[in-house]
């Protein structure tokens, strides 16, 4: 039966089977409690199964290509029939922590991977994360302090995550073709990480300093805060610099003093 790819769900299929090996051989699957996310037709799928993981259970919101995943995989997975960004994975994943694997559409994956990251407890549901983004964002999420890309999506995603970029995939590694180039990152859960009393405030901060980007930091915090220049000897941040010039570890302090206001 010839799958027609639904462009509202994103449908971008894998068919470079030299990428999707590479992407089955970036963490070990052997023996472990494996999720994939968006597996469509169930090209990675395949690949993952060969590497004999202990279980692996899927989520596809298209009821049209669960069919088809049950009809070639048959019991050697289970198949979840929803939205992923309406299930629960912490229950699901039960005792043993999910290797996370995924080629969602890109929208989908910058806000799962902050709805997750912002929702974590102290010990996380999951051990790694390999999933798929559009380059830009990408690059966004990995970058370095001082560039254009540093802002808001890097201050959050660093805060509980080791972050390591795997590589690029053009367009022609899919059918149909997407527009724009594609990265996988791979995503570790640091043992040790900056203390919050709430993680949207990380949120608030980063939104009130970023909205404003090429603005000198003296607003952002005037907003935060009653007086700025307290809050930038107590921090030893110069007022004049902008969002992007300041350290992840600077921002991290600046929630906290917003979190002490609050209290
Ligand atoms: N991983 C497959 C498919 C990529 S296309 C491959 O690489 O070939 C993206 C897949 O995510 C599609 O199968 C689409 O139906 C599914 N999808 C889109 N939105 C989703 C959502 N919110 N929850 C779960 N799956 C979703």
């Amino acid at each position: 039966m010839k799958i027609i790819a639904k462009k509202s769900l994103g449908q971008n299929f894998l068919i470079d089977k030299d990428i999707i090996y590479k992407i089955s051989q970036i963490t070990k699957i052997h023996r472990k409690n494996i999720l994939e996310i968006g597996p469509g037709t169930g090209n990675l799928t395949e690949f993952i199964l060969k590497e004999n993981p202990k279980y692996l259970t899927v989520i596809e919101k298209d009821e049209n290509l669960c069919q088809k995943l049950f009809l070639r995989f048959k019991d050697k997975i289970k198949i979840i029939n929803n939205d992923v960004l309406k299930e629960n994975l912490e229950i699901i994943s039960s005792n043993e922590k999910f290797t996370v694997f995924g080629n969602l559409p890109y929208n989908i994956s910058t806000e799962i991977v902050c709805k997750w990251v912002l929702n974590l407890k102290k010990t996380c549901w999951f051990d790694e994360l390999v999933l798929m983004f559009q380059k830009e964002v990408a690059d966004r999420i990995i970058a370095k302090e001082n560039t254009s890309q540093f802002g808001r999506l890097t201050v959050l995603m660093n805060w509980r995550l080791n972050i390591t970029k795997v590589f690029d995939i053009g367009p022609n590694s899919f059918s149909p073709k997407p527009k724009i180039e594609s990265t996988v990152l791979h995503f570790i859960p640091k043992k040790n990480f900056h203390k919050f009393k709430n993680s949207k405030n990380i949120e608030i901060v980063t939104r009130t300093f970023f909205n404003q980007r090429r603005k000198m930091i003296k607003n952002p915090l005037k907003q935060l805060f009653n007086d700025p220049k307290d809050i930038s000897n107590k921090l030893n941040i110069d007022l004049n610099l902008r969002p992007q010039n300041l350290s992840i570890l600077q921002f991290y302090e600046i929630i906290n003093e917003y979190e002490k206001l609050r209290s």
